[in-house]
């Protein structure tokens, strides 16, 4: 579209120098309020430019104006409002939105109708650069339009800010040093977590697990609602976790704090739970690294203290340690077939080394393999439905008594 005929069907929503300069935004480099205020004195784009240029900022008033009704004077008393919305709480980083008057909106859906969209920048786009150009500014907080702290909302009609705060996460390694203490909060099966007798009000299945004691000591270091547990695979609830610990990221909800230090947050949490876990490693993380830690593959490495039904023969146990390399065939194990469907996995066993006990009937065993292997199924036999197993090799009935995660290695491609 030519300039002049551009120009006049602008000025039809008698605009102000803001909403006119914006109109060639991306055309001429300069401040929207003096383009517009070059654009009103010329005949065409060249001679703007060079005014615009050596241009001095124009007066502002626009309560005339169709395309933003002297939105733009209003700055200022938005950013009190946001400042005021976000004061007590802790952020490095933001993304600033707004709402505009509807009949606004219209008017500038009618003009790029006419105008078309081409190096023009619309309303919501300047106000939220111009507002978020003064809090970084004022606060020294940075705009991140990717994975903000804080999603900031202004409502020019109702003058109003919105303030959402954005999940905190943050990475570490768990060891588990106590038997019997599950990964996740679960809700209490007889009320869904509603509360009542059976769980004694706390909507709880179990009464402590690794998720609730490591946010126990985080919320109350955040300020945050709740959490959620992203752990890096889960050990079953009765085997220890050991060695370098499980990756894990906890996402806590509407946190207050973000400004951790996260050396004294690991010794709270290790000091308040000295015997059942130890946490190493805490660091601040992100979304993305979530789906990271939910996506790689990794070996695990095992020890299981297992009892046979008789003493197995130094022949037998080096039998066992000849599954080294090979590769077993698990259907879905039937503790877990109420909840999971049923098919068949292909899992390789990396080593296998055994060693006997003091007790003629037990012997221990070191294990590593495949992500997702069943070791009390590789152990048991699952009647039949793991091959082969230490059950049908010996041809003894054999029981896992005790597990443990020792190592959880991960692979590099
Ligand atoms: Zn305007
Ligand atoms: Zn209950």
């Amino acid at each position: 579209m030519e300039f002049a005929e551009k120009k006049r069907a602008i000025l039809e929503f008698k605009a102000c120098d803001h909403c006119l300069g914006r109109q060639f935004h991306s055309k001429i480099k300069a401040p929207n309020e003096l383009i517009g205020a070059a654009v009103r004195k010329s005949r065409s784009i060249k001679e703007a430019t060079r005014l615009a240029e050596k241009g001095r900022l124009p007066a502002m008033d626009g309560k005339e104006c169709m395309l933003c009704g002297g939105l733009f004077i209003r700055i200022p008393e938005a950013i009190s409002s946001i400042k005021r919305s976000t004061s007590g709480l802790e952020y490095s980083t933001f993304l600033m939105g707004c709402r505009i008057p509807a009949a606004l909106m219209e008017n500038e859906e009618k003009l790029f109708s006419k105008i078309g969209m081409d190096g023009v920048e619309s309303i919501k786009r300047e106000v939220n650069r111009l507002i978020g150009k003064e809090i970084t500014k004022e606060t020294g907080k940075a705009a991140d339009f990717k994975s903000p702290d804080l999603n900031i909302v202004h409502d020019f009609s109702r003058n109003s800010t919105e303030v959402q705060v954005n999940p905190l996460f943050i990475y570490g390694r768990y060891q588990k040093l106590e038997r019997g203490l599950p990964q996740t909060k679960w809700p209490c099966s007889s009320c869904m977590g509603r509360g009542c007798k059976e769980c004694g009000n706390t909507g709880k299945q179990y009464k402590e697990t690794v998720e609730d004691l490591v946010a126990s000591v985080v919320l109350a270091e955040t300020g945050g609602k709740d959490t959620k547990f992203h752990g890096h695979g889960r050990e079953d609830k009765d085997a220890r976790m050991l060695g370098e610990g499980r990756p894990f990221i906890l996402e806590v909800d509407k946190p207050v704090r973000r400004d951790i230090d996260w050396k004294k947050l690991e010794k709270a949490i290790n000091d308040k739970f000295a015997k059942k876990i130890r946490i190493t490693g805490l660091r601040p993380s992100g979304k993305e690294e979530v789906v990271i830690i939910k996506t790689i593959t990794f070996d695990k490495c095992y020890r299981a203290l297992v009892k046979c039904e008789s003493p197995p023969s130094k022949e037998e146990l080096k039998k066992l340690e000849g599954l080294a390399g090979m590769e077993i065939s698990q259907k879905t194990p039937t503790r877990v077939l109420h909840r999971r469907a049923d098919k068949v996995r292909v899992r390789k066993i990396k080593s296998i080394k055994c060693r006997p006990t003091k007790k003629p009937d037990e012997f221990e065993c070191e294990i590593t393999a495949e992500a997702g292997t069943y070791i009390k199924e590789l152990i048991t036999g699952d009647f039949g439905r793991t091959i082969p197993s230490f059950a049908g090799i010996t041809g003894k009935n054999c029981e896992c008594k005790e597990l443990d995660v020792m190592d959880i290695i991960e692979i590099k491609k």
